[in-house]
C-alpha cells in the first residue's frame, strides 16, 4: 500500500484557535484511495519550518498533501517553501494570473496587486483549478514523489481534492481500492484479543486489523487494499468469518450494529418483553434501549429507583435486605430483577446498582464496584463487576452494556 503525510500549514491550528478538520478529512478519502497516512503535521506559516517538514515526510511518503498558506497576504508562505524544498525558484504564469483577473471581474472586483503572488508556481509545478476561490492548488513532482498544495479553506480544499488531486492519484491505476469493515466484541480486554489474534494484527497483512476500545466494546476494524471494491469486501468478509470463529460470544455484531439494538433483536425474535430496574445509571440502560427504533415492541419498561425508599416502595425490595447489605450488594440487585419482572409481568428484567463514582466508595465497596441482576426463565442470577474508576460517566456506560451483555449471551444460549 503506497504512504501519504499531510501537512496542515496555519499558526491558528498552533495557537489553539483552529482544529485542524482538513487532514482528518483527508485521510479518509487518502486511504479511500489507497494511500495509508503515515504522517500529519501541523506547521506555523514560516518558510523554514515547512521546507525542513517537507524534507522530513518525503522520505517516508509516495503522496505529499499540504494545506493552507495559498492566499495573497503576507503569512501565506506554502508555494515558497514548496520552492525552496525542491530547489525550484517560483516562475509567473500569466495564465494563472488571468484566471485570478476573471474571477474578480467576474464578481463586479477589481483585482488586487496582492493577489499577483497567487500566479507565482515552483517551476515546472502544475495549477490546480480552485472553482471557488482565487488560490489555485499547485502539483509538482520529484524523484518520483509528487507534492499537493491546497488552499486551508475546507470547502475549497474538499472541492479540489475530489476535482483535481482524485484522478491524479488514480491516472496510473496502481492504487487499490479500500473498503473497510468493523467486528464488535465486548467484554473481552484488548489484550486477550491480540493474543487471540496472533499474526492476524501483523501490520504488513491485508487486511489490517487495528482494535479501538469504548466503554467494554472493543472494535476490531478491518480494512482490505485490492483492486477492485468486490475483492476488498471478499476480503473484509471473509475475516469477519475468520475473528468470529476466534472470539466466538464475544462478538456482537458487524459494522455499525450497537449492542442495543442485537439484543433487541433477539428480544423481538422470542417475542420476550424487557423489564428494568436501575440505580446507579439513572436511566441510561433504559435510554439505550429506546434509542433504538422499535423498542416499544420488546422493551416493556422500568424503574428508576435512587433511593432505598424508591427500591423498597416501587419494586418490593425488603427492607431488612437493604438495611442488612445496603442499597449496592448482590442480594438488593437481585430483589430489583425479581421486583421489576414480578410487578411488569415482562418475559426477563434487569437490574443494576452500584457506586458510579467520584465519591461514595469505601474499601469495602469501592467506586466502580456494580452489582447487576438478570431475571430470566423464571431465575435470578446476581454479578458483581468492579469497573475501573475512571468517570461516573464511563462506570454508568459500562454498566449499562455490561447489563445489555449479560441478557444477549443468555438469550443466545437459547438459541442454540
Ligand atoms: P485563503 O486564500 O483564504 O487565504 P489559504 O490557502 O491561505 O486560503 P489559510 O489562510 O491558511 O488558507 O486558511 C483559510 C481558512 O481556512 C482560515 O479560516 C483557516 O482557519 C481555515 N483553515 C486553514 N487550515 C485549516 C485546517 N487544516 N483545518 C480547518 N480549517 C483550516
Amino acid at each position: 500500500m503506497k504512504s501519504a503525510s499531510i501537512v496542515a500549514v496555519g499558526n491558528e491550528l498552533l495557537n489553539g484557535h483552529r482544529v485542524d478538520t482538513n487532514s482528518n478529512w483527508l485521510q479518509g478519502r487518502l486511504l479511500r484511495l489507497g494511500f495509508r497516512t503515515c504522517r500529519v503535521v501541523l506547521v506555523p506559516d514560516d518558510v523554514e519550518a515547512i521546507a525542513a517538514v517537507l524534507e522530513e515526510v518525503s522520505r517516508i511518503s509516495d503522496v505529499v498533501i499540504l494545506t493552507g498558506g495559498l492566499g495573497p497576504t503576507a503569512d501565506d508562505l506554502t508555494r515558497f517553501a514548496l520552492g525552496k524544498f525542491l530547489g525550484r525558484p517560483l516562475e509567473f504564469r500569466s495564465d494563472i494570473w488571468q484566471t485570478i483577473e476573471a474571477f474578480f471581474e467576474r464578481r463586479g472586483l477589481k483585482t488586487a496587486s496582492t493577489n499577483r503572488v497567487q500566479a507565482y508556481l515552483p517551476c515546472g509545478a502544475k495549477a490546480l483549478a480552485n472553482p471557488k476561490g482565487t488560490a489555485c492548488g499547485i502539483a509538482a513532482e520529484q524523484g518520483g514523489k509528487r507534492y499537493f498544495c491546497l488552499p486551508g479553506v475546507p470547502s475549497e480544499m474538499m472541492a479540489m481534492f475530489d476535482d483535481s488531486v482524485c484522478p491524479e492519484l488514480t491516472a496510473d491505476g496502481q492504487t487499490d481500492v479500500i473498503e473497510m469493515g468493523k467486528v464488535r466484541c465486548f467484554g473481552v480486554g484488548e489484550s486477550v484479543i491480540a493474543e487471540k489474534l496472533g499474526d492476524l494484527m501483523r501490520r504488513d497483512r491485508n487486511p489490517q486489523i487495528n482494535t479501538t476500545v469504548h466503554g467494554g466494546d472493543v472494535l476490531l476494524h478491518i480494512v482490505a487494499a485490492a483492486p477492485d471494491p468486490e475483492s476488498a469486501g471478499r476480503l473484509i468478509e471473509a475475516d469477519k468469518r475468520l475473528l468470529s470463529e476466534l472470539l466466538g460470544d464475544a462478538v456482537y455484531g458487524y459494522d455499525d450494529q450497537t449492542l442495543p439494538e442485537i439484543v433487541g433483536r433477539m428480544l423481538k425474535e422470542k417475542r420476550w418483553k424487557l423489564a428494568v430496574a436501575e440505580s446507579c445509571t439513572g436511566g441510561l440502560l433504559a435510554k439505550m434501549i429506546t434509542d433504538i427504533p422499535g423498542s416499544s415492541e420488546y422493551f416493556w419498561g422500568g424503574w428508576v429507583t435512587y433511593s432505598n425508599e424508591a427500591k423498597i416502595r416501587d419494586l418490593g425490595v425488603s427492607e431488612d435486605l437493604v438495611s442488612r447489605y445496603g442499597a449496592v450488594s448482590e442480594p438488593v440487585a437481585a430483589a430489583m430483577a425479581s421486583g421489576a419482572a414480578q410487578r411488569s409481568g415482562a418475559d426477563t428484567a434487569l437490574s443494576i446498582s452500584g457506586i458510579a463514582g467520584p465519591e461514595g466508595g469505601t474499601p469495602e465497596k469501592p467506586v466502580g464496584m456494580v452489582c447487576i441482576g438478570l431475571f430470566f426463565q423464571g431465575r435470578t442470577e446476581v454479578q458483581t463487576f468492579r469497573f475501573a474508576p475512571v468517570g461516573r460517566e464511563a462506570v454508568r456506560l459500562r454498566a449499562s452494556l455490561t447489563a445489555l451483555n449479560w441478557l444477549r449471551l443468555q438469550l443466545k444460549g437459547l438459541t442454540v
